[in-house]
């Protein structure tokens, strides 16, 4: 009897599926040198340009279908990829080498590959080393294709599956035969990989980062993903149970459509705002038709990444008017450019730093390159004109960046009075409370700001010294740890004290374990990813008075993150909404 097991990875796409495992596993290539006949090399030049063609058209379907989900930048690199496949120096040069040679084209374009490698590979310069990868990366697919193994997709299968691999290429998913593909396991992958986006889109449950899986799974008969969990070799009980948890998620999904329309409310009528967060002007759109009572944060850095220059007044006046006018008149809350960290800007010229977390990102930026702020503050300024614009500012750490940014929008006031540009004047401004001395100090910021929203993706990563982006540590990235907890009540505490508004627009925002402590704590608005609008407003309609001071008190008592989770984990159960984690 093959052996049961389960093992445990990240659950980068929430669900429930059982089917017979589909291994895929990545092909080794060897690449060897044939000589190609002289009257034979303009049809081996004419294979090598289709394999360009047929690569490039894959990649612009995986663009389409990942559009509305990803950001610029994002999309900016895909760009980038399909440029490659017209770039002289990858494409012509082969083509150079097919015929001087007389060699097969996939020999030809490795030895090209590596040419341009070496001689770029050395240069000390960001920019370059991602071009070299990006070269090698798009190279490496013609070459698949060539040797007719670039994955066509998981199209020809008679039954129901769950593949698994080592890492799946997102248009293998793309093209995939969604009836028939009903999960994916993965052994490398993050939530942020595109793989992940896809599948997140198509509502396919979806697991990765789990060692060995393709081993583990190579004889089973059957697996089961079930959120974070991988059950391989399941027993009869363990499958018959994940049917019908099947059958009634979908029946939930249906239910949780309803609350697209509905206003976020408690059962006893406490009104909270459940925004959502964008990255582009488009997407307020789908924000609007998903349910959104506002926009709780616009990143405008993607608009500033993947370029050359910087976006000028009248582009950012554009896109901003765009995004307040397709929200019409509920609140549209506006970052200012928050780029540093790990966003990178080539046309800023930003020196390199030891630790560019800790460094000149965000607000700091912007006050030492006042000329750039200012464009952005003028265009936010007259697109207020046309809705209900809000200004925030990023990575506030003290009193004196908010008065010293205030003054500069105090000039942009100026400037565009004396010019006569339509504008609003009493735009209501607020900070990003992300950093432990700036929610220490709320009770301070508090009189001098209009709106606080807590970032509690940063404000966990200074709190708690863990690298947000070091996946060597991510177990100690902690959304329940009590001093990150405590740092938000006193932030809503002292927002309420003073009487403005109090959001959540980092990512424990979406969590709904944590909607009972939020409520709680005087949070006035939640803003989420599109995708957790109606799961949130179905939470919040499930939460009264009552069950939030329970929950609070529980909490309260407990020393330690884990504590934390599993109690908040049991009061879902108690409601019977556990199902909301796997939606
Ligand atoms: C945050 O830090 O929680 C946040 C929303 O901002 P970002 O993730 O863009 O840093
Ligand atoms: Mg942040």
């Amino acid at each position: 009897m093959n052996e049961h097991s389960i093992l445990k990875g990240i659950a980068v796409s929430p669900g429930v599926a059982v089917a017979k495992p589909l291994i895929m596993r990545r092909q080794e290539v060897q690449i060897e040198k044939r000589h190609i006949d002289s009257d034979c090399v303009d049809a081996e030049v004419g294979r090598f340009r289709l394999a360009v063609k047929n690569v490039k058209e894959n990649m612009k379907a995986v663009l389409e279908s990942l559009s509305g989900s990803i950001s610029k930048s994002e999309r900016d690199i895909f760009n980038v990829h399909i440029a490659l496949l017209e770039d002289p120096e990858l494409v012509d040069q082969t083509i150079t080498l097919v015929k001087q040679n007389q060699c097969n084209s996939e020999y030809a374009l490795d030895n090209n590959i590596k040419t341009i490698s070496e001689e770029l590979g050395g240069i000390e310069d960001d920019y370059i080393k991602e071009r070299v990868a990006d070269i090698q990366d798009v190279g490496s697919k013609v070459i698949m294709e060539l040797l007719g193994l670039y994955p066509k997709g998981i199209s020809e299968i008679a039954e129901d599956v769950i593949a698994v691999a080592e890492d799946i290429e997102p248009s293998l998913l793309i093209t995939a035969d969604k009836k028939q593909l009903k999960g994916i396991v993965c052994e490398q992958g993050g939530l942020t990989s595109h793989t992940a986006i896809i599948a997140r889109n198509l509502g396919l449950p979806a697991v990765f980062g789990i060692k060995d899986i393709v081993l583990a799974s190579e004889n089973a008969d059957c697996i089961i993903i079930n959120g974070d969990q991988v059950t391989i070799n399941p027993l009869k009980d363990e499958v018959n149970q994940i049917k019908s948890d099947i059958k009634q998620l979908g029946a939930y999904r249906a239910e949780l459509n309803a609350f697209i329309k509905r206003s976020a409310e408690t059962k006893d009528g406490m009104r909270i705002g459940v925004y959502a967060n964008i990255g582009e002007a488009d997407e307020a759109h789908a924000a609007d038709q998903n349910g959104a009572e506002g926009v709780g944060l616009f990143r405008t850095e993607f608009m500033f990444m993947g370029r050359s220059q910087p976006p000028t007044e009248d582009e950012q006046f554009t896109t901003y008017k765009k995004a307040v006018e397709t929200m019409k008149n509920r609140p549209v809350i506006i970052r200012t450019l928050d780029v540093g960290g790990d966003k990178k800007i080539d046309y800023l010229d930003l020196p390199k730093e030891e630790n560019p977390f800790l460094g000149c990102r965000a607000i700091r930026l912007c006050l030492k390159n006042k000329a750039l702020f200012k464009i952005q503050l003028r265009a936010l300024l007259r697109a207020a004109v046309y809705g209900n614009l809000k200004i925030m500012y990023p990575m506030i750490s003290s009193l004196e960046e908010v008065c010293e940014a205030n003054v500069v929008l105090d000039e942009c006031k100026q400037e565009l009075l004396k010019e006569g540009v339509a504008f609003k004047k009493n735009i209501p401004v607020g900070i990003m409370i992300e950093i432990p001395s700036a929610a220490l100090c709320a009770d301070i910021l508090a009189e001098e700001v209009d709106f606080f929203s807590i970032g509690t993706n940063d404000l966990i990563q200074y709190t708690t010294a863990v690298d947000r982006t070091n996946t060597q540590i991510s177990n100690l990235y902690d959304e329940y740890n009590p001093g990150v907890l405590r740092l938000i009540e006193r932030v809503a505490k002292c927002a309420n004290d003073a009487k403005i508004e109090v959001g959540i627009c980092g990512e424990m925002g979406s969590n709904v374990m944590l909607a009972p402590l939020f409520i709680h704590m005087g949070i006035s608005e939640l803003s989420v990813n599109i995708s957790s609008i109606s799961k949130l407003k179905k939470m919040l309609s499930c939460i009264d008075t009552d069950l939030t001071e329970k929950a609070w008190t529980k909490i309260a008592k407990c020393k330690r993150s884990g504590e934390i989770k599993s109690n908040l984990n049991g009061i879902l159960q108690e409601m019977d909404l556990s199902f909301l984690l796997n939606i």
